[in-house]
């Protein structure tokens, strides 16, 4: 009952902030409840916090010696189990600015954590996701054009760290590499997810119906949403325990600060042909609009930009296809696929009058092609893959389509080619982490770009979650390979 109280409360709590936030944090374990708005109440939380983890690692000690002494009091070999087996001492799994981690010796003793990893293995865990959201996010950004701020400390920079240290040894170093980044990819999300949000209020939304056989960056609405699944996953307790909002404002408010700067010295001009900038001028200082009503309240997670900042940064979410190109692993031309001439005609034809009848099985059950051919244990999906064929889930946009049409080349063969030749290599590979990640990452943007806008929140974090996986198999790759 208390746990189920917390949770409840911890959730009310938390769709105050966003309230599109989705219930899935619902199902685990209850985070410790920080206080609300005041910063300075933080520090005797976490007084008292650190202060019970010592009782109960003091707790933990007695009960130890107390159990090895009755073993070697009362069995008969006490000489074979007199070498008494080090006592064995758990801390919690690391997460961002977890208190437990913050004690002094806690990077140097080996200690296993409650997972029982090793010390370097419990921050890579974090570490790994964190980047792997980090390379989504920048993907996003690349696409629309927006500002990567590629300053000492900026977000840009601090990827740029996280890669190079990627196979570092040393704990505090990790530490420091994933707590920054983190910090950096937080609160430029942030601040993205009120731009985004802002310029939603003024699109008219012409891609969808124009760009249907391409691949077009997704509307404001949806990139929104996007964003906010990455928030969610940075969220997660597993990631984080405790979010220190006053690095965030700091983060924020050098960002603004640099903006502010380079936009001094190019001038801002009022007048575009959309009619954007006048629009959000006015949005942004009606303080009862949707927009100031919502971020005004949220000065705890975010500064708001002057209204002239806010229209140059928030007027990139127009763009309709990607800005720049994202350098990648493999471009799009090596990628393996298959010319169709050069199939035995009597193969190719047997697999069509196959794929007929999968599509008609999928139009009956009104599910996807790809739906049937991902449980069908027949054909391998990189086969299919190979062949332009679609092994979409029936969330993605092309499955309708793709279901109607057997013969038509699904958009989506090479984003799922890319992911599959990444999956297939054992090793990292020829190109720096970096690199591969630019291409795993543009085709888990480009696979969220396309996906259902009827999918509901937490089916989106569902389905980034599980993306980010490919990353998380990466950095892990990377350093087995420096081991
Ligand atoms: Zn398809
Ligand atoms: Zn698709």
């Amino acid at each position: 009952m208390r746990n189920f109280r917390a949770n409840h409360l911890w959730g009310t709590a938390f769709s105050k902030l966003f309230p599109k936030r989705s219930s899935r944090e619902k199902e685990e374990e209850p985070k410790p409840l920080e206080p609300a708005t005041e910063i300075n109440e933080l520090t005797d939380g976490f007084y008292m916090y650190s202060q019970s983890l010592l009782e109960e690692e003091a707790k933990k000690r007695e009960a130890a010696m107390a159990h090895e002494k009755q073993m070697s009091d009362g069995s008969d070999n006490s000489f074979a189990s007199a070498p008494m087996s080090p006592i064995e001492r758990r801390i919690h799994p690391y997460t961002i600015d977890n208190p437990d981690w913050e004690l002094p010796g806690a990077l140097m003793e080996e200690i296993r954590d409650e997972n029982g990893l090793d010390k370097v293995s419990s921050i890579m865990s974090v570490y790994s996701k964190v980047y792997g959201v980090a390379k989504i996010v920048y993907v996003a950004f690349v696409s629309f054009g927006v500002e990567l701020d590629d300053f000492p400390m900026g977000f840009l920079f601090h990827i740029k760290r996280a890669e190079e240290y990627v196979r570092s040894v040393s704990l505090a170093e990790l530490k420091e590499m994933v707590e920054n980044l983190y910090y950096a990819v937080y609160a430029r999300l942030i601040a993205e997810m009120a731009n985004v949000e802002l310029c939603s209020s003024f699109t008219v939304d012409i891609r969808r119906a124009s760009a249907k056989d391409t691949i077009a960056l997704p509307e404001p609405s949806h990139m929104y949403k996007i964003f906010l699944s990455c928030k969610e996953i940075l969220d997660s307790p597993s990631i984080c325990s405790e979010l220190n909002k006053h690095t965030i404002q700091v983060c924020q408010e050098n960002f603004i600060r640099r903006t502010a700067n380079r936009m001094s010295s190019g001038g801002f001009s009022l007048d575009d042909v959309l009619g954007y900038r006048r629009h959000i001028l006015t949005e942004v200082s009606n303080e009862l609009s949707p927009f100031c009503q919502k971020w005004r309240r949220l000065s705890v997670l975010y500064r708001m930009p002057a209204a002239e900042i806010l229209a140059v940064l928030s007027e990139k979410y127009l763009s309709i296809m990607p800005k720049s190109p994202i350098a990648e692993e493999i471009p799009v031309s090596d990628l393996p696929f298959i010319n169709p001439d050069t199939i035995r005609p009597d193969v190719w034809e047997r697999q069509i009058i196959q794929d007929h009848r999968q599509a008609t099985l999928a139009k009956l059950e009104g599910r996807s092609i790809g739906d049937i051919r991902r449980e069908n244990n027949g054909r391998r999906l990189l086969d299919f893959v190979k062949e332009r064929k679609c092994v979409c889930p029936s969330a993605c946009d092309c499955a309708h389509d793709c279901t109607m049409n057997v013969e038509r080349p699904c958009v989506c063969a090479p984003r799922m080619m890319r992911i599959m030749v990444a999956k297939q290599r054992r090793g990292p590979g020829a190109q720096p982490l970096g690199v591969r990640c630019n291409g795993l990452a543009k085709a888990i943007f480009d696979g969220l770009a396309v996906i259902s806008r009827d999918i509901g929140d937490s089916q989106m974090v569902a389905e980034l979650g599980i993306a980010v996986q490919l990353l998380e198999e990466e950095v892990q790759k990377e350093r087995m390979a420096g081991e």
